[in-house]
């Protein structure tokens, strides 16, 4: 491992006239930063948090993203699974997830007829009928039930490894058992496994998504594992709920907490250099201004510490989704027939046979914005209301969230706003394609003839909140193990001993958890 400054005894010298001083600096007021803060102003430490933004909450933010309408959509990430039951008890967090109806449906053409796979939350006679329909689909109905509930046994004794110090492989192999899942889940990609459990490629499709959100890879590749267990584990059934109130309502639940255990917020504090001397910490503001703490937290991403810190970045695969947020009057009708309040209270997956996304993703390789761009959907206001005014609700709108897949930064690098026009068209013609009412004829208007609609690229998201290249993990994601000849930690650790990182970037980070937060905490109070 590369040894730090700090451990070569480099003698560095802080910047004098320390004019504040804090037992820890956070830089970033992320979900994770929040909880951190938290976690150690509840034991006595004096926290500063220092935002970048004027607003706190990075990507799990709540916006009103249409002035005219009074409707707060969850900007960025939308719904929660990983954030353990633990962190939302220790903090006294009053925040609400509330269960979807509807797992998933996916719609598809079949010899020139529109049809659907729809799933149920809770396996039922609908869910059953519908696999029938597929060729095959009895088998697959069993073959399904059977992944999942292997999957589920394994979260069940995973998950709660989660908030604790990183265990070694051997050690959290043998504590799990289920030595097939873990082999199936760890030491073989997840697209073989996928080919080799199911017949159906839409089948394969809908269970292949889990492993590509926010990860810009093949099927095939052993990436694709750790992004499908992150979204297979949280409170050990991975179940991924929708936030009461928006996303926004985690963040001022975390403000409250947080500020009044006496934690300090600075927003408009863009942290421009990190130093450190191996005893102290100093922070350097935009504004020249210096703060100086006993340990530094970073709730920004690795790659963003390491240019504060003045090296080299880690390497990362960029972020790769196309987020839609838009506003209904109504829903729109769909082709197969299905009652639309069943099609969007789930995830409403298009163009996600796993044919379509490994031939996606190769389109995206060659530098083209996939000809049938695949996406998912999800309507925030089937399951939660509470989002929009009265006169919405009584008026009939909706919300829809689209998260498009395989539309990696490097595609916008040249001309941005042209290929967010071409990404928004591909996304909206993919759709289209379901629908008997195209999207655009459902869609609120502002009162300057405006549709309802935001796009954001990988690049707007870095441009916004920081994610190097819009990667929603910060890094990429990681097994929630160390090898057996790492050292011991939370895998919060840097290889400076008063530097750790307490965002998405750390291992067992990503995702709107908290666990990160919470481990860096806990990774500092073991300091003393
Ligand atoms: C479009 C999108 C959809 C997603 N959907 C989901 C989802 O549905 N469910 C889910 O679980 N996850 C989802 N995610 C991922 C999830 O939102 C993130 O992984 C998670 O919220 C990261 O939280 P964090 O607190 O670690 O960091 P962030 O939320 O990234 O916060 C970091 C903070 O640090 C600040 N900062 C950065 N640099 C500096 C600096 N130099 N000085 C001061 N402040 C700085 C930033 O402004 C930001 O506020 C999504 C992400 C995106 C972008």
């Amino acid at each position: 491992m590369r040894r730090s400054r700090i451990e070569q005894n480099v003698k560095i010298k802080l910047p004098l006239m320390a004019t504040d001083k804090y037992d820890i600096i956070i830089i970033g007021a992320g979900h994770n930063g929040l909880i951190a803060a938290t976690y150690l102003a509840k034991a006595g430490k004096r926290v500063l948090i220092l935002e970048a933004n004027g607003e706190i909450g990075g990507a799990t933010a709540s916006v009103r993203a249409f002035p005219d309408f009074d409707a707060r959509l969850s900007r960025y990430s939308y719904l929660v699974s990983l954030l353990p039951d633990q962190i939302v008890r220790d903090l006294g967090l009053n925040f609400k997830t509330i269960s979807r109806r509807v797992a998933s449906y996916t719609p598809f053409h079949h010899h020139g007829i529109d049809q659907g796979l729809y799933v149920s939350r809770i396996w039922d006679e609908t869910t059953s009928t519908s696999f029938n329909a597929l060729q095959g689909g009895g088998i697959e109905a069993m073959a399904w039930q059977k992944f999942y509930g292997e999957i589920e046994a394994f979260a069940q004794r995973l998950a709660p490894s989660l908030l604790k110090p990183l265990p070694t492989r051997s050690e959290l192999k043998s504590q799990i058992g289920l030595a097939p899942v873990w082999d199936y889940l760890i030491e073989n990609p997840i697209g073989e496994v996928i080919t080799n459990t199911f017949r159906s490629d839409i089948v394969r499709g809908v269970v292949l998504t889990d492993a590509l959100i926010g990860t810009y890879v093949s099927a095939f590749s052993m990436q694709a594992n750790k992004c499908f267990l992150y979204h297979l584990i949280g409170n050990g059934n991975g179940e991924w709920k929708v936030p009461a109130g928006g996303m926004g309502a985690l963040v001022q639940e975390l403000e409250r907490v947080a500020k009044s255990s006496g934690v300090s917020i600075k927003v408009n504090s863009r942290a421009t250099k990190v130093q450190s001397d191996g005893k102290e910490i100093c922070v350097t503001l935009e504004d020249g201004n210096t703060i100086y703490g006993k340990y530094l937290l970073s709730n920004a991403a690795p790659q963003v510490l390491a240019k504060l810190q003045g090296v080299k970045p880690p390497e990362s695969l960029e972020g790769s989704q196309l987020k839609i947020n838009m506003l209904l009057k109504q829903l729109p009708r769909l082709k197969s027939g299905i009652n639309p309040h069943d099609a969007f209270a789930g995830t409403f997956h298009i163009n996600e046979s796993f044919t379509q996304l490994e031939l996606a993703y190769q389109q995206a390789q060659s530098g083209k914005i996939p000809s049938r761009l695949p996406l998912e959907m999800y309507c925030h206001t089937l399951t939660d209301p509470s989002i929009l005014s009265a006169e919405l609700q009584h008026k009939g709108y909706h919300t829809l969230t689209l998260f498009g897949l395989h539309t990696p930064a490097a595609l916008f690098d040249r001309n941005h706003d042209e290929q967010r026009k071409a990404a928004m068209g591909a996304a909206i013609q993919s759709l289209n394609e379901y629908l008997i009412d195209p999207i655009e004829s459902v869609l609120a208007r502002s009162s300057t003839g405006e549709l309802a609609m935001e796009v954001k690229t990988p690049l707007d998201i870095e441009a916004a909140i920081g994610l190097p290249r819009g990667n929603i993990f910060h890094r990429d994601l990681d097994f929630p193990f160390r090898e057996d000849d790492e050292a011991l930690g939370w895998g919060v650790e840097t290889d400076d001993p008063r530097i750790f990182i307490c965002g998405a970037g750390a291992k067992r980070g990503g995702g709107v958890s908290g666990i990160p937060g919470h481990n860096a905490a806990m990774a500092v109070l073991a300091k003393g």
